[in-house]
């Protein structure tokens, strides 16, 4: 007897990974439908996020130390997931942005400049926790009906009309599987799906510091030569840090105490908000960059960081993310008022012709950025850093380039262009 004729269909869609994507694509397709179908949407999550603990800031604690900046388009994806709300109460919006080169300064000749009021924008994203992004997703995919499983997935088994999943919670089966489960994604593994990876050899630090002047509710990005780093402000007046580096001399940061981290953080920010102390922990995620070929194959489709990891540096990668869910979450409902089945490769194709370019283009263009800007000390980089401060001029280009990072070009899903109620 066969898998398939042991056990009936239990779920339309299965997301293997309550991420922020994972756990924003379920509430998506919970809302879509009435609660009873809503209740056949099943979020299968490993670790559930730890507890927030009520203060308005991250913590000192390592968990907390993971922030994103949000672009616009992914404030309305999560508006229409219905997790906006509880991710607004905890977040820091940042209305001007300056980045500078390794020889330029902060403010002056050669830096690029942009602000929210040129272009009639009340900010331009803002700077989430983590652990805030995913809870308020969980809760958004549970308060739409939608069922969170706590359990990690074993095994993948394709019959003809649904896949057998097993996980150490129990069996399930599922019309379509979905890939959320990040950059290690055992879900694309057993769906047998190739990544390409580029280990770029760099650690970035993350940690939360205080600056001695005000951060003017500004993000503060400087090119460094070999590396980068960024200043992101958060509403109580500390700033989130990204410093990436080569492997080695990252550890070496890790390594010295927080007064020297702090003075050595201090003169690779060329003291743009004075001295910087660290307070609490530093944490460090290694980076590369990983593209899959394929997003979908019959059945079993890939998003977010299972389908592409990008570099830090643009603050792009769960923006990107969360227009996946979007897109796909429109697919599948564009499949059901057609009757059609959402597991069928056609509905999963378009999804994946739908997101793949953009995905990749935006990727290139990071790993240009930081091959040229970041690290680049030769005759092309020279010339790509005195061109931020001729971009500077440009108010059209700067405007063409803002929108691109509030993530309001291109072809987007409906949840991205629905402005907030
Ligand atoms: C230093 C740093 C800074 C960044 N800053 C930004 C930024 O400013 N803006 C931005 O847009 N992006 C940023 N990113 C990228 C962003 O963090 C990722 O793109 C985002 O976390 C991807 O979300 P995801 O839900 O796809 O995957 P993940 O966040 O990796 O979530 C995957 C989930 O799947 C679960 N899981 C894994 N395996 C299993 C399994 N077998 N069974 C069940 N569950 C499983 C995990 O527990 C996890 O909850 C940054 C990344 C780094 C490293």
């Amino acid at each position: 007897m066969t898998s398939a004729a042991r056990q009936p269909v239990t779920h339309d869609v299965l997301i293997v990974g309550g991420g922020p994507v994972g756990a924003t694509l379920g509430a998506l397709l919970a809302r879509q439908v009435d609660p009873a179908a809503a209740a056949r949407v099943l979020v299968l999550e490993r670790a559930l996020p730890p507890p927030l603990d009520g203060a308005s800031s991250p913590t000192t604690a390592a968990a907390g130390l993971r922030v994103s900046a949000l672009s616009r388009a992914s404030e309305r994806v999560l508006a229409a997931a219905g997790a906006w709300p509880a991710v607004a109460a905890r977040r820091s919006a940042y209305e001007r942005m300056h980045v500078w080169p390794e020889g330029g300064t902060p403010r002056g000749a050669g830096s690029l400049s942009f602000d929210a009021s040129e272009l009639a924008e009340p900010d331009l994203g803002c700077i989430v926790e983590n652990r805030v992004l995913q809870q308020a997703a969980l809760d958004a995919l549970r308060s739409a009906g939608g069922t969170l499983a706590v359990g990690e997935l074993r095994s993948l088994d394709f019959q003809a009309d649904a896949v057998d999943v097993q996980t150490s919670t129990g069996p399930y089966r599922a019309r379509l599987v979905v890939g959320a489960d990040g950059a290690q994604s055992v879900a694309r593994q057993l769906a047998g799906l190739d990544v390409r990876v580029e280990d770029y050899g760099q650690l970035a630090i993350v940690a939360v510091v205080r600056p001695q002047h005000p951060h003017e509710a500004t993000a503060w990005q400087r090119f460094l030569g070999a590396g980068t780093l960024a200043l992101l402000p958060l509403a109580e007046g500390s700033c989130s840090i990204v410093w990436s580096l080569p492997e080695a001399e990252a550890r070496q940061q890790l390594a010295c105490d927080a007064a020297e981290f702090s003075r050595r953080l201090t003169a690779a920010s060329q003291q743009v908000l004075g001295d910087l102390r660290l307070v609490g922990e530093r944490a460090a995620f290694p980076l590369r960059r990983l593209l899959a070929p394929r997003y979908a194959i019959e059945r079993f489709a890939l998003v977010g960081d299972a389908a592409h990891v990008v570099h830090p540096l643009a603050g792009q990668g769960v923006n990107l993310g969360f227009l996946d869910a979007a897109s796909l979450a429109e697919r599948l409902a564009d499949a059901r008022r057609q009757g059609e089945d959402p597991g069928a490769l056609r509905v999963l194709r378009s999804y994946e012709r739908w997101r793949k370019g953009d995905n990749q283009a935006a990727s290139a263009a990071f790993d240009g950025i930081n091959r040229f800007l970041s690290f680049g000390r030769g005759g092309s980089s020279a010339v790509l850093q005195r061109g931020m401060g001729w971009l500077d001029g440009l108010p059209l280009a700067k405007r063409w380039l803002i929108a691109r990072a509030l993530g309001l070009s291109g072809e987007l899903p409906e949840a991205a262009r629905r402005r907030p109620g």
